[in-house]
């Protein structure tokens, strides 16, 4: 059992939780139950970071001291859910990442599990205790403290589900479930009973913000069954239809083309105009983008009909676009191209569904829905199970909408 930053937000939220915790014993499972920070926490201390300042030139960058002190969140909310459990009459243990241990890389701030020894937890479970577990954080092989990333104690969760090689990862949060899209722009939206890992992982990718990516792919490789379920709802009340599940594709019967519909408005578009129309030119553009650590995501590239030149544009994240400019300006000589632009006034809207893989016309639909709306489409990608399409900002919601009717998926 996971539970969010706003189901430990407080100690009578706290309280609740640990119900829930002891309902699910009561049912005769053995729990281990993995926490968030309250909500905000997380917040407060990067804050705090921030204002403690980079280090001198000569010293090494502080981003392992960063970790010391965003990880501390979590070490509250397990050890007050281990206290209120004992004070409810259930024994239970709390455990930090380095007590259990969770081994990871030493890429501080966005951190890589590489294993879990869960020989402590089994023996905490075995001896009918509930283990708790802080979210979020590691300990590198040389014992210093990590953190997995914003969002990252779904993937702890995930994580040590399979280590434990549990029958599920229930993730109780905020929301009671996947929606088809989100509800707060498509009052139609529907929850999905059954996702499958790569809708999902579609979906987190793409801006849905239920589960963390990293947690959804770790679900996929090792087969964990994950339920993302409200944590407000009564103890004993979570039946086996509460929530979503996110599971193998086969394990789905309901047969949809599309399951949803993502957004996102973190993106902006660079356009290079006048590009050589030459072999390597390409190859030039992405190495220095690669090279300065700037993720690419959509590309289309057109020659124009009365040059020898190229125009191409390109999404990253709207994080990125400063640096993704500066590095194309100080490469304008060398790649070759004689103007770029940059416009973060654009939305990525796509539609996701294992279906496509089989069905013709996807795409056809998703034009057409939003050439009737009168939404231009700017740049197009794919892949095998999804279709994005980059418009302007300003039609995001209307798309959303469009493409949810569209597809049929106010009547699942
Ligand atoms: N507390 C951390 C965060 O806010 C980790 C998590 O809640 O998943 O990012
Ligand atoms: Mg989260």
């Amino acid at each position: 059992m996971k539970f969010g930053g706003t189901s430990v937000a407080d100690l009578e939220r706290i309280r609740r939780v640990a119900r829930l915790v002891a309902a699910e014993r009561e049912r005769g499972h053995a729990v281990a139950v993995v926490v968030s920070a309250m909500a905000g926490k997380t917040n407060e201390l990067v804050a705090w970071t921030d204002g403690a300042g980079p280090a001198a030139p000569g010293l090494p960058a502080s981003d392992d001291e960063y970790d010391v002190v965003v990880a501390s969140g979590e070490q509250v909310t397990a050890g007050l859910l281990a206290m209120v459990l004992r004070n409810m009459g259930v024994m239970a243990k709390s455990f930090l990442g380095w007590q259990t241990p969770i081994l990871t890389d030493e890429a501080h701030g966005t951190a890589r599990i590489e294993d879990i020894v869960p020989d402590k937890l089994l023996a905490t479970l075995d001896a009918g205790e509930v283990a708790v577990l802080a979210g979020f954080q590691g300990v590198t092989p040389g014992g210093r403290i990590t953190t997995l990333g914003r969002g990252g104690s779904d993937t702890s969760a995930v994580a040590i589900a399979a280590a434990l090689q549990a029958i599920r990862c229930d993730i109780y949060t905020d929301v009671d479930g996947v929606y088809t899209t989100d509800p707060r722009i498509e009052s139609k939206a529907r929850r999905l009973a059954r996702i499958s890992y790569e809708e999902m992982l579609e979906m987190a990718s793409l801006g849905a913000k239920v589960l963390q990516t990293r947690s959804v792919e770790l679900a996929m490789a090792y087969r964990t069954p994950v339920r993302v379920l409200s944590s407000f709802v009564e103890p004993g009340e979570a039946q086996s239809d509460t929530g979503t599940i996110v599971c193998d594709e086969e394990d789905i019967m309901e047969k949809r083309i599309v399951s949803g519909v993502a957004f996102s408005r973190d993106e902006a578009k660079v356009t290079l105009f006048g590009l050589p129309d030459t072999p390597g030119v390409s190859s030039k553009i992405f190495s220095r983008l690669a090279d300065g650590n700037v993720n690419v995501d959509m590309i289309v590239q057109s020659k124009a009909r009365t040059s020898d030149t190229a125009n191409m544009a390109f999404t990253v994240g709207r994080r990125d676009a400063g640096r993704a400019l500066e590095i194309m300006r100080a490469g304008k000589s060398d790649i070759g191209f004689s103007e770029v632009t940059i416009d973060d006034d654009v939305a990525k809207v796509s539609v996701v569904g294992v279906g496509m893989r089989s069905h013709a016309g996807v795409a056809q639909t998703m034009f057409k829905a939003l050439a009737d709306k009168g939404v231009n489409i700017q740049v197009i990608s794919t892949s095998e199970i999804k279709i994005s399409v980059l418009i302007e900002a300003a039609y995001t919601e209307l798309a959303v909408r469009a493409l949810h009717q569209a597809y049929g998926l106010d009547q699942l």
